[in-house]
């Protein structure tokens, strides 16, 4: 047996022959078309694919579980503010989310409840946070294009938020919310009102947005995959932060508008997809326990309260304001 650390296979070596071609194709004239190149690679670089609804519903519900451990390695998290989504594949008006009182750190694929626009639970018993409802209700019912959606308190999106600004294209990575990002900046109080999800649906549509920065309160970032939605906000709080860091030391220079608009363009949503396949398989090696179907353990402070009562549900008035609270009412699973 070899040495704990050492592989047990020959040590890799190119042959005589491979060896001969890569120094021969080192003396062929340069000229070769890079973005052939990479295009081509982006083309060997498939979705997945899935036989039944059922398939792709349980794969969306663990990249979602993933996706709140690799925002919790981030530092994303902060108390129990942040609350992520996505569209089920078969029942368009209804989502997924997180319940209250889980860390994102330890959140399992059966941590997550179904609500509808209704804002009843469908799926599981745990109580979710009131602007759940209020924010990922109306941007899935405006935004027929979106799949997951995602806003958190993290500490650079925060910060950014309160400059009252969108990113500049002062970086390549900036690039990639060049005219995909737009301002909200009406903070009236926490979110408990359908009509401003659907004012940021609307803004996410009408700007092709996949970030909307909540002026004073923090990022909201969306995608077509729970993939790509993950890597944006990861991407989005990165920019703020360095763009934020580049002010402080001195005065930024912006690309032009056309290499911006350019740029920009190589993050597209399959990109971003990708962009987040090391880090889903860097979790996954490390810690699988996310996959689990089984309810994380942490909620027993909350076991004995009503959550109506709790957090303010109302049990009557148009339907456009009476499901801001939690309800409990579980139903039979999918
Ligand atoms: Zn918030």
């Amino acid at each position: 047996m070899a040495p704990i650390g050492l592989s047990s296979r020959a040590p890799f070596a190119f042959s005589p022959d491979q060896r001969k071609k890569a120094i021969d194709g080192g003396k062929k004239p340069r000229g070769t078309d890079i973005t052939k190149t990479a295009a081509a690679s982006m083309r060997r670089i498939v979705f997945p694919t899935f036989r039944t609804v059922d398939e792709e519903r349980h794969h969306m519900r663990q990249r979602l579980a993933a996706a709140f451990r690799v925002w919790a390695e981030h530092g994303f998290d902060s108390g129990n503010a942040g609350h992520a989504t996505f569209r089920d594949p078969e029942f368009a008006d209804c989502y997924w989310v997180n319940p209250i009182g889980v860390h994102f750190s330890n959140i399992t694929a059966g941590d997550l409840c179904m609500l509808n626009q209704a804002g009843e639970m469908i799926v599981g018993n745990r109580p979710v946070l009131s602007a759940t409802f209020a924010i990922h209700g109306g941007i899935y019912r405006t935004s027929p294009h979106i799949r997951a959606a995602v806003h958190t308190h993290s500490d650079n999106g925060v910060a950014f938020s309160a400059l009252g600004k969108v990113l500049e294209p002062i970086s390549q990575d900036a690039c990639a919310f060049y005219q995909r990002q737009a301002l909200f900046d009406q903070y009236e109080g926490p979110v408990l009102d359908v009509s401003e999800g659907e004012i940021y649906g609307k803004i996410i549509n009408e700007k092709r947005a996949r970030l909307v920065i909540l002026q004073n309160h923090g990022l909201l970032a969306v995608g077509e995959t729970v993939d790509e939605m993950a890597y944006n906000f990861i991407f989005a709080d990165k920019c703020c932060k360095v763009q934020m860091l580049a002010e402080a030391a001195g005065k930024t220079i912006k690309l032009p508008h056309e290499v911006a608009v350019q740029t920009g363009q190589l993050f597209n949503p399959k990109f971003m997809w990708v962009q987040f396949q090391p880090l889903y398989y860097r979790l996954l090696n490390r810690d699988p326990s996310f996959l689990s179907e089984d309810e994380s353990k942490g909620l027993d402070f909350m076991a004995n309260i009503p959550a109506r009562i709790a957090f303010g549900r109302k049990e009557s008035g148009s339907p456009r304001h009476s499901g801001h609270g939690t309800t409990m009412q579980a139903k039979p699973n999918l």
